[in-house]
């Protein structure tokens, strides 16, 4: 699209994610909540919706919900009530969701996301409510015919609804990439978008910059990645522009995203929209939280990435792209967390995360617990490296890949295959002599004034002494005899 076009709209977005939350049974009744277990085998007469059965509140989920209402520094609802939202759809067996309508448990709050320019952005909470999975329709496994899985129906769900305080793709992707990595902290949702539990629905709305109200919103669902929202809502701030340049109107509707095409394509139009017919759910009682339960619930909860993110910037002196990147990931910053137990050189022990692990864990396609050495044993590695008994390199190319393979401390592989580095003068002059005894035209050049070229003479130093010369010491010593 024509750039000067583009730049006139501004776009708004808001997002509702909707998270499986990992229960170990379903919301209302005893079924196992697993994902892949054989289809329509974790159905009791509750799922299925027999007349006559009665839900029984999951207490997990309140929990669940409050943990996540906490950490975005939400409001909890003392008392939370139970709404009835009916449809008719042949994976909803009962006819019906429950759900919570005007009195969601969390309200307020908001989630911080990454922007551009590197200053950050709150974006606010409407609601988090809980509510009901429904089964799954498929629909490519069969050629004739439409197959149910009722698995899935009365998972426990988080809603999780957004202020439209998104104003960029990039931002919406950032923000369900937060959302994903906060649950993940939180133990209450895998986050797994390929596999439904984590899910975005996403409403755009444009308006020429500077105008007083918002457009009018699309919402557009369907999109199985973070990728493809970014993909979605890109696509679909595109085609309302060009549909009112073209002096179109954009009508309130619901579209699927292709992910295959990367288009939007309308699905049904405000005046098709359901009516839900809300109504009390007359089978659940109100039930109240507890302010103690609230305080039991605060007083176990996890660190959480950005806390985590702020201790590494503001005490431990870190870059903020190296706060984010051991905090991106809860295993990856549990493990840094416990390794600065056993070192306090906060940024080699990130190096050391960042670099020669990570390259390690990408190589395997390992995670974080499958990683073989110890954080006492790593920290280890740090510590003689800080003692001056090896160096960075031997460390990393010598040490670490033996660590990999044995049992044995850092210090015992160093000793055992030679490499504490001599930091006595005498021997490091004995190879400083050899190296000048190998290589006499270029001692020659230096002292003509080719002062480079003492990385030159390093270099040599380190393959003649096998990488155990002290580089501070010998570099120092290596100048002297050369000037001398
Ligand atoms: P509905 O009643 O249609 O579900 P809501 O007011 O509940 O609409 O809003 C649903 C989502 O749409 C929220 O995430 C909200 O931030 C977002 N939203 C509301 N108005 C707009 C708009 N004009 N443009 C983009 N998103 C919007
Ligand atoms: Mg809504």
């Amino acid at each position: 699209m024509n750039e000067e076009i583009r730049n006139k709209y501004e776009a708004v977005i808001g997002l509702e994610v909707h998270a499986q939350m990992l229960t170990k049974t379903k919301a209302y009744s005893n079924d196992i909540n697993e994902y892949g277990a054989h289809p329509n085998t974790n159905v009791s007469v509750i799922t299925l919706g027999h007349p006559g059965t009665l839900p029984v509140m999951n207490k997990k989920t309140i929990e669940f919900a409050i943990r996540l209402g906490l950490a975005c520094g939400s409001d909890i609802a003392p008392n939370q009530y139970f709404a009835r939202k009916n449809y008719f759809y042949p994976d909803l067996p009962k006819g019906y969701q429950i759900t919570q309508d005007k009195t969601p448990i969390c309200t307020g709050g908001a989630i911080h996301i990454r922007t551009e320019d590197g200053a950050g952005k709150e974006i606010r909470i409407t609601r988090i409510h809980m509510e009901e999975d429904a089964g799954k329709s498929i629909h490519d496994v069969d050629v004739f015919d439409t197959l149910v899985d009722l698995n899935r129906a009365g998972t426990p769900l988080l809603e999780i609804v957004s202020e439209p305080d998104i104003r960029t793709s990039q931002e919406a992707y950032n923000y369900v990439t937060e959302v994903r990595k906060l649950v993940r902290y939180l133990d209450i949702c895998d986050g797994n978008m390929e596999e439904g539990s984590l899910r975005c629905d996403a409403n755009i709305s444009v308006n020429l910059k500077g105008a007083s109200e918002f457009g009018t919103k699309v919402e557009v669902k369907n999109m199985n990645s973070i990728r493809n929202v970014q993909r979605a809502i890109e696509f679909e701030i595109s085609r309302q522009i060009e549909a009112i340049e073209n002096g179109e109107e954009i009508v309130q509707e619901t579209r699927g995203f292709d992910a295959l095409k990367g288009i939007t394509i309308s699905q049904r139009s405000k005046e098709a929209a359901n009516d839900y017919r809300y109504f009390p759910e007359p089978d659940l009682q109100p039930l109240m939280v507890m302010k103690e339960d609230i305080e039991a619930i605060k007083s176990e909860m996890p660190a959480l990435p950005r806390e985590l993110f702020n201790r590494y910037t503001k005490e431990y002196g870190l870059s903020d792209y190296d706060a984010y990147n051991l905090t991106d990931n809860k295993g990856i910053a549990l493990f840094y967390e416990a390794l600065i137990q056993h070192t306090k050189n906060y940024k080699a022990a990130a190096n050391w995360m960042m670099g020669d692990v990570k390259s390690y864990l990408n190589e395997f396609g390992f995670e974080i617990h499958e990683f073989p050495i110890s954080v006492e044993r790593l920290a280890a590695l740090i510590t003689i490296i800080d003692e001056g008994k090896i160096s960075n390199s031997v460390a990393s190319q010598r040490i670490f890949p033996e660590m990999l393979k044995s049992d044995l401390s850092p210090l015992a592989i160093a000793e055992q295959l030679n490499l504490i580095q001599d930091s006595s003068e005498d021997t490091l002059k004995g190879f400083i002599l050899q190296v000048f005894e190998e290589n006499q035209p270029e001692v020659e050049r230096y002292r003509n004034g080719e002062k480079q070229l003492t990385g030159f003479f390093m270099g040599k130093l380190m393959k003649v002494s096998n990488g155990k010369a002290d580089p501070k010491i010998a570099n120092k010593l290596l100048r002297e005899l050369l000037e001398a």
